[in-house]
């Protein structure tokens, strides 16, 4: 059933088109900074946006040559009416780039409706209050473009949504290592998730989480850890180190450590629970307290007993490559294996990186 996952993350446009003919509205998300509970609170479908690798969609961004790959990309993809099932797009701030793409957006009236959403960068007391009050206030947007008020029983069931697709995550990631499933199929696992309706995603990692046994192994091949944001990327990278005898056992894709973490409180208010859940609980560079997400990343290499870890950024990510120059100092006082890449998503620019994956392979054997 695993070749499910990426079938439906194939057709997920026309599966958005359907969804949408059926009269729902769609919502994208611009990162997972951006409370998908609310925006399933109001009955609209929340999706993330995802990079499609077609160096069309970048030029056509008009953006500036030295931005991130991943805002030139979604802006063309926009652009060039990719995602026309959308009724608007959440964005809420990761970085310099992503806060002021969303500028350009509503200056050239990219989609219909445009909301920013104003994460605090902590979890203070004055923090989480200041967010229960945007919540509302995006809420209140939301109920205007669906027409159905968010009520707290709403807000509750959709967080419990919420929390059993990220429960299901976690129950997959603990499975993944030593269940023989490979590292393609996982990252489709995931990326499913991102654009098919929570209630269908829950219902298939049930099945596919009862489906899997911890009877096969990766056959004496070296075991690696991936990190990265790019799926097209991360993929290049999976078979480049299956070339070398290499395999992914487990990765972080950023998001996943989202939902494979952190459950969101269902008794009391939800409000506060909701913005409780995602300030500073979400690997956000810069957001997201860098020891907590070392710590992250080396236990579950731990866990996944791999021999190391590639750690993969797009060129001209400044918010990676700065939490990045974080994170190296723990790897190295943890002693941990690791292998930096930097690239653009281009199969040159990811073609040059073989040599480097193989000499990293080699020198764990
Ligand atoms: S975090 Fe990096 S890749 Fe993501 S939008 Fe910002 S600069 Fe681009």
């Amino acid at each position: 059933m695993i070749s499910e996952f990426k079938e439906r993350f194939d057709k997920r446009h026309d599966i958005c088109r359907e969804i949408k003919q059926g009269g729902k509205k769609i919502m994208a998300c611009f990162y997972g900074l951006v409370p998908k509970e609310l925006v399933q609170a109001a009955g609209m479908l929340p999706i993330q946006l995802i990079e499609n690798r077609d160096p069309k969609f970048d030029e056509g961004s008009k953006l500036l040559p030295y931005l991130c790959g991943m805002s030139k990309n979604l802006t063309g993809q926009l652009y060039s009416k990719i995602y026309d099932y959308l009724d608007g797009a959440m964005v809420a701030t990761v970085c310099d780039t992503n806060r002021h793409v969303f500028d350009i957006w509503q200056y050239n009236n990219i989609l219909p409706n445009l909301f920013l959403v104003r994460t605090p960068s902590t979890n203070a007391a004055v923090a989480v209050d200041y967010y229960k009050e945007e919540l509302k206030r995006l809420a209140g947007e939301l109920e205007k473009l669906s027409g159905r008020k968010i009520t707290d029983e709403a807000l509750l069931e959709s967080i419990a949504l919420f929390n059993e697709n990220r429960a299901q995550f976690k129950q997959f990631y603990d499975l993944r290592p030593k269940s023989g499933v490979s590292a393609e199929d996982a990252l489709y696992v995931f990326a499913s998730g991102l654009t098919l309706p929570v209630e269908e995603h829950n219902e298939m990692l049930k099945r596919l989480n009862a489906s899997l046994s911890p009877r096969k192994g990766t056959n004496g091949q070296t075991r690696l850890m991936l990190s990265a944001v790019n799926l097209n990327m991360a993929l290049d990278i999976i078979k480049m180190a299956a070339k070398y005898d290499a395999a992914i056992v487990t990765d972080d894709f950023i998001h996943n450590s989202r939902y494979g973490l952190n459950t969101i409180a269902t008794d009391g208010d939800p409000w506060e629970a909701l913005a409780r859940g995602y300030l500073r609980t979400i690997p956000a560079p810069g957001i997201y307290p860098f020891e907590d997400r070392a710590a992250y990343i080396r236990d579950t290499i731990k866990e996944a007993k791999a021999d190391g870890m590639i750690y993969l950024v797009q060129l001209y990510c400044d918010a990676f490559a700065i939490e990045y120059a974080i994170l190296k100092e723990r790897f190295d006082a943890w002693n941990i294996n690791y292998l930096k890449l930097e690239a653009e998503d281009t199969p040159s620019s990811i073609e040059q990186l073989n040599v480097r994956v193989q000499s990293f392979v080699e020198s764990l054997v």
